[in-house]
């Protein structure tokens, strides 16, 4: 299964750049195969996402107006979050988009760095609603996929900005995996570690809709696996949700003592819910965070579908064809 990315489960959707286009703004196409079960199209009601506005040449310059640590300090998988303003520059953003920051400076052959890709954390009108920013949740890559000691070039970058930095910025990107707007949209959300950054824009939307009293929601249900809830992203602020807002459920693998818990035993455990949305055509799924990760979680929605009679065969295509399956891994 491959990544999501702006070249990825979109690279079919004619409002998204090609594989060809993005190694030309600077984009490694490594990280951008296409997954063939996520959705290229995005939910019908989904808002229009505007892409492309800045290229590698025309990058946008962004200033950071804030930079805070969202796990324990201390534990490994840093992961900071990350508050950027445009000022008075137009860069209009939806939930589960992303953005490309450019690296300063030169790699080993004296190119400048590629830009790499980051989910905006925050909802269309802003971190802080009303003004021209958003937020990205990046964590700290010291060692690569292997274990082998790495620093991780955009990455230190970013969790080492400090208030008042300049950044270049391209984008936006992506144009399918996008929340629905329709009232009573159900919508499933299944992440690990900085994954959580479109189910966090998603999530805070449909918090601002719910405060202004004139929007009637459906359900939202979270899904997040981390090795351990130190490392888990917004641990704290997700707890103070109100639970009948959206319905949490958290695995973690490396607690000590404990038994290896993934996302995808989550979804098991509440295999009658999941059934019920996966018949309900009014949820969306939205899977994030680590390619490992995706395997899993869509085996357990096709074993889940199979054992309650619907057939994976029958609704994976379903869920592809009406923008309900979304993948973004990395
Ligand atoms: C669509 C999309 C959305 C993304 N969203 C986010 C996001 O919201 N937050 C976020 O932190 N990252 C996100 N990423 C990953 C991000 O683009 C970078 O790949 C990551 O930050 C590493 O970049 P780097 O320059 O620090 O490392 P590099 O210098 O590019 O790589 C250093 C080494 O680390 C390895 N490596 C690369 N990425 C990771 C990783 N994530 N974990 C462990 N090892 C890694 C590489 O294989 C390489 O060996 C996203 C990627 C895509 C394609």
């Amino acid at each position: 299964m491959g990544a999501e990315s702006a070249a990825s489960s979109e690279g079919a959707s004619a409002a998204s750049p090609s594989v060809a286009a993005l190694s030309s703004s600077g984009f490694e196409s490594a990280a951008t195969t296409q997954t063939h079960m996520g959705s290229t199209v995005p939910p019908w009601s989904a808002a229009h996402a505007y892409t492309n506005l800045y290229g590698v040449k025309t990058p946008i310059t962004a200033s950071v107006v804030g930079n805070v640590q969202v796990n324990d300090a201390g534990t490994a998988n840093e992961t900071h979050h990350i508050v950027l303003d445009f000022g008075a520059m137009p860069f209009p953003v939806l939930e589960g988009q992303s953005i490309g920051i450019i690296p300063p400076g030169v790699d080993a052959q004296g190119k400048p760095h590629h830009a790499r890709q980051y989910s905006i954390a925050s909802p269309r009108n802003g971190e802080r609603a009303g003004y021209n920013n958003l937020s990205l949740t990046v964590k700290r890559v010291v060692e690569d996929h292997e274990g082998q000691p790495v620093k991780g070039v955009a990455s230190n970058y970013l969790c080492d900005l400090e208030t008042g930095d300049s950044v270049q910025v391209i984008g936006p990107f992506g144009a399918s995996f996008l929340m629905p707007n329709h009232p009573k949209s159900n919508i499933v959300m299944i992440c690990t570690g900085t994954g959580s950054a479109p189910m966090r824009a998603m999530t805070e939307w449909r918090r601002r809709l719910r405060q202004s009293g004139k929007f009637e929601s459906g359900k939202l249900m979270l899904f997040f696996g981390a090795r351990t809830q130190q490392e888990l992203p917004y641990f704290g602020p997700l707890q103070k949700l109100p639970k009948d807002f959206i319905d949490i459920h958290f695995a973690f693998s490396r607690t000590p003592n404990q038994p290896k818990r993934y996302v995808q035993d989550l979804l098991r455990e509440r295999s009658a819910d999941i059934t019920a949305m996966l018949q309900d055509a009014n949820t969306c799924f939205y899977v994030c965070g680590l390619k490992s990760m995706e395997e899993g979680v869509l085996h357990a929605l096709r074993d889940i579908a199979n054992e309650a009679g619907l057939g994976w065969d029958v609704v994976a295509p379903v869920l592809k064809r009406e923008g309900r399956l979304h993948l973004e891994t990395y």
